[in-house]
């Protein structure tokens, strides 16, 4: 194209010069004189700038036009959602499902249109500014919209009950019109059948009907006028009667011709009856169907309907004719429809809801409590690296965290009433009660073979005992004893293990620590464990340095061992009291009561007397005959024969109260020990235990407490998973070892489950599976096997049935009668230690069949050899319900009066138990050698 002036070109355009002039300046180019000649290229700069101002684009763009520049998807998913009906808290609520549909709709931009967009930058603030504005405007023409549906509504509403008001009055005054008509033509009428009766008040007589007509609608027939809208039959029947040819007044036309147009209407009216009975309330509704002004003017009143009552009419409807209701559901929707906006408003913001969160929840419960599905909390668990299934459960913790991860707010669980009551009880004991000095309660501990049970013994022996006939006669695991200085309770439990799970479970039952040391052997490991034990529970000690009556009795050693470990004598500037005894000869054994009395002043001990018990419980276990029994120490109040107590899980109401030396006892004040009968199970040691007045909040705060232990334990088996999948995680195959282990009291298998559990290394993981009081049974067997367990009989014996399982399942069964062996044994295997190792492999086994008394050899046992040999140079135990009762040697084996070495299985004999007279037909005596075997694992 040649270069042209611009006055030639604002020709060609067919443009004033100076408009030109003034575009091209605009356009950034300066011309100022109309014969300046332009170049093809200003053209082109100025067609650009004049058709980006004009909103046109370029000539790519419009090549492009065609091609959509944006694409829109839509997805519609449909889900169903749980929700938890309101007002039922917690997981008790019953659930409601609720559809719900998402309408997800996404548009693709092209990138060329948005890269046009970001080089438009503040031309697209400006439009989002002016969209912004426009949302608003829209947002509130759309609330005066609705201001105004609902105002339109409102004089909807007004109009129809105006009309209808109009319409009640128009009718009434119709009637009184045909009434008195018919009471005009009447006496026309008569007038020819009869004679008038009284033709001058024929005048009177109409006015005063007309006037009493009027009254009368005004005052009954308005009240009347409602219902009968709804019922256009029965009016019509009403007309009816009235003359034919009536003229039909000028303001309400229509009945009256609904009367006399429609006279199938009453055919039809025999029929209605029968389906009108089923359609119920569809009755009005097809008022409205047949057209007519009165369906009509019934359809105006549908207007009058709560929201709540059309609810109702329309699932009515559904329930009860789905397939015939849908045309009338159309036709009242079409009603309805417009009568103003839908209930559902989009929520415009995240429902926070707060969760209720207790120990353990379910998966699902949860995730019904925040009305999303169970998968999402799957998913947000498995983002937390935490595996779980919908009907798993979680711990209080974990539930907390992915509550608040899912935007919900955790709120912990209070409904914990029993257990709230139950509190509330025991407090009041507590702040109520007059307090009174009470006596120690004092435990021996020390290392193995100082002479802790003989000391025990001898304090039995001589101050229990004494001047009673048959002395103890059985062991409660807790004694007290009278001296000058007054009572002292004595703990006999098996030392620092129970010592230690007592602590452990928040049971602080001793006041005194009495750490017997040996004078001739000095401070030993178990004796600084016990220090140690001592020292953590801020329990005061008193050293008895022990076998003084010994000749290498050296109590300065003890002294200097134990000021090691910080222990100072008194008489060496410290504060500790160190007595020496000897539980053989009884010298100082008078002192250290004594000792225990000083002690006890200091500590100015005190419990409340009066009022209802509470406590704890220092030994348990399950008696064929009795039940569950359990010694308990109180510590507050006093418990009476008769009481309801709660223990631990347990509850039960106090059959009989037994004291240590097998009397029953009415009632039991503060630090005094009773052995208790009536409990619905074997607690545990440790467990608290708490009077309460009536036995259905015993039992109440029992079973919350059962449902809460059991929760535990599934959460706890969650965990074990957790724990498997780490390993696998690590690489490198750890072996667990499982133990099942059963004891003849609680304290020794809880010592004995807490510190198996403690051993383990990374190689090997020590896993108590199941642990319990009495003797092994097929269950416990059968447990074993299925989970591969090693079995540990603690004093008990795997009975009859159980050793069938035992034997097929090819277990691998250890009896122990002392708790060190056990951990001892374990920890090496655990820790691969091979060496050798003392094994207590049972020989025979003899049933007791019947005992004889004789004065020459005492008790002898009419027995039965079922197992084995038992042989004469070997130890025995005594068992009774495969619980060890007794462990000592043979007295004689005979077989016919003869004495014999051994006796085979199927063989009778007799057996003498050396010092123990009390074999029960029914017991078993078993015979068993020790041998020295070579480790392994
Ligand atoms: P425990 O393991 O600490 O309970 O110790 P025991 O009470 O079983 O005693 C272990 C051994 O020490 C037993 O053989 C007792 O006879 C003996 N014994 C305990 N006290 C004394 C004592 O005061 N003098 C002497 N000579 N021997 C004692």
């Amino acid at each position: 194209m040649s270069d042209v002036t611009i006055k030639q070109l604002a020709q060609v355009l067919g443009m004033p010069v100076d408009k030109l002039l003034t575009q091209l300046g605009e356009a950034g180019m300066k011309f100022s004189d109309q014969e300046q000649v332009i170049s093809s290229t200003e053209k082109v700069k100025l067609l650009g700038f004049l058709r980006r101002t004009h909103g046109k684009g370029d000539t790519a763009a419009e090549a492009d036009a065609s091609a959509p520049r944006q694409i829109t998807l839509k997805r519609r998913t449909v889900g169903e959602l749980k929700v938890a009906t309101p007002g039922a808290r917690g997981a008790a609520g019953t659930a409601k499902t609720v559809n719900v549909e998402v309408r997800a709709k996404r548009t693709y931009v092209k990138r060329s249109v948005i890269a046009e967009e970001a080089s438009a930058e503040p031309e697209r603030e400006e439009a989002a500014r002016k969209l912004q504005e426009s949302q608003q405007q829209r947002e509130q023409e759309e609330t005066e919209h609705r201001e105004q549906e609902a105002r339109r509504q409102e004089e909807a509403q007004q109009r129809a009950r105006e009309e209808e008001q109009k319409q009640q009055a128009a009718e009434a005054q119709r009637r009184a019109q045909a009434e008195a008509e018919a009471a005009e033509q009447a006496p026309a009428a008569t007038e020819t059948a009869a004679p008038a009766p009284e033709a001058s008040g024929v005048e009177a007589t109409q006015d005063a009907a007309d006037s009493s007509v009027v009254q009368r609608i005004d005052q009954r027939e308005l009240g009347m006028i409602l219902p009968r809208i709804h019922e256009p039959r029965k009016r019509e029947k009403l007309v009816k009667p009235a003359p034919a040819p009536a003229p039909a007044p000028a303001p309400a036309p229509a009945p009256a011709r609904a009367a006399t147009t429609r006279p199938a209407a009453g055919a039809s009216d025999t029929a209605a009856p029968a389906t009108d009975a089923g359609r119920g309330k569809a009755k009005h509704a097809r008022g409205g169907e047949r057209g007519d002004a009165s369906g009509k003017r019934f359809a105006g009143g549908e207007l009058h309907l709560s929201e709540a009552d059309r609810a109702r009419r329309s699932s009515n409807n559904k329930r009860g004719k789905p397939g015939r209701s849908s045309g009338r559901d159309a036709m009242r929707s079409s009603h309805s429809a417009p009568s103003g906006p839908h209930g559902f408003s989009r929520p415009t913001a995240p429902v926070v809801r707060e969760v209720i969160v207790s120990d353990a929840n379910i998966v699902a419960e949860l995730a019904q409590k925040m009305a999303v599905k169970g998968s999402e909390v799957v998913k947000a668990l498995f983002k937390m690296g935490v595996m779980a299934t919908i009907n798993q459960t979680i711990d209080h913790d974990t539930a907390v965290l992915v509550v608040e991860e899912l935007g919900h707010v955790p709120v912990a669980d209070t409904q914990n009433n029993a257990e709230e009551t139950l509190a509330a009880h025991t407090q009041n004991v507590e702040l109520e009660g007059e307090k009174s000095t009470r006596p120690p309660v004092v435990t021996i501990m020390g290392h193995v073979d100082h002479g802790k049970t003989s000391l025990l013994d001898y304090i039995r022996r001589t101050k229990v005992a004494s001047g009673e006939a048959g002395g103890i006669t059985q062991h409660i695991g807790a004694y007290h004893v009278k001296t000058s200085k007054g009572v002292i309770t004595f703990l006999d439990t098996p030392g620092h293990a129970a010592f230690t799970s007592m602590r452990a479970r928040g049971a602080q039952s001793t006041d005194i620590v009495i750490l017997v040391v040996a004078a001739d052997d000095g401070v030993k490991p178990q004796t600084i464990e016990a220090v140690k034990h001592a020292r953590a529970a801020k329990v005061p000690l008193i050293v008895a340095v022990n076998k003084m009556d010994k000749d290498g009795a050296n109590p300065d050693n003890v002294k200097q061992g134990l000021v090691a470990q910080e222990v100072v004598p008194e008489d060496w500037g410290g504060d500790v009291q160190f007595v020496p005894v000897s539980a053989k000869t009884g010298m100082g054994v008078e002192d250290l009561l004594d000792a225990i009395s000083i002690q006890a002043e200091v500590m100015e001990l005190s419990a409340v007397v009066d009022g209802r018990a509470s406590g704890v419980v220092i030994e348990s276990s399950l008696d064929r005959g009795r039940g569950p029994v359990a010694t308990v120490l109180v510590q507050q109040g006093t418990l009476k024969k008769g009481d309801f107590i709660v223990c631990g899980i347990e509850y039960g109401r106090m059959r009989a109260l037994i004291d240590e030396s097998g009397k029953q006892v009415a009632e039991a004040g503060p630090s005094i020990p009773v052995q208790v009968l009536g409990l619905s199970g074997v607690p545990e040691t440790g467990d608290d235990f708490v009077c309460v007045e009536d036995e259905r909040l015993a039992r109440e705060v029992a079973e919350e407490r059962q449902l809460k232990r059991r929760e535990t334990r599934m959460v706890s088996k969650a965990n074990r998973l957790e724990d498997i999948i780490a390993r696998m995680g690590q690489g490198e195959e750890q072996q667990t070892l499982n133990i099942l282990v059963k004891g003849d009291v609680q304290g020794s298998v809880e010592a004995l489950r807490e510190s198996l559990t403690q051993i383990g290394n990374e190689r090997v993981r020590v896993n108590v599976v199941s642990s319990g009081v009495g003797g092994i049974t097929e269950s416990d067997a059968t447990l074993a096997a299925a989970s591969k367990a090693l079995v540990i009989g603690f004093n008990v014996r795997a009975d009859a049935s159980a050793r069938k399982v035992i034997e097929t399942n090819g277990l691998d069964v250890r009896y122990f009668s002392i708790i060190y062996d056990v951990i001892d044994q374990v920890t090496q295997a655990a820790t691969g230690l091979l060496g050798m190792e003392v094994r207590e492999d049972i020989i025979g086994l003899a049933e007791v069949r019947d005992v004889f008394r004789s004065s020459k050899f005492g008790a002898v046992a009419g027995c039965m050899v079922t197992e084995g040999t038992v042989k004469r140079s070997k130890p025995i135990r005594v068992l009774r319900d495969s619980v060890v009762i007794f462990e000592g040697e043979l007295e004689s084996l005979r077989r016919f009066k003869e004495l014999v070495d051994e006796v085979r299985n199927g063989m009778e004999c007799g057996i003498a138990v050396k010092q123990y007279n009390d074999v029960k037909a029914g017991d078993q005596i078993e015979c068993f050698e020790r041998t020295e075997v070579a480790r392994t694992l």
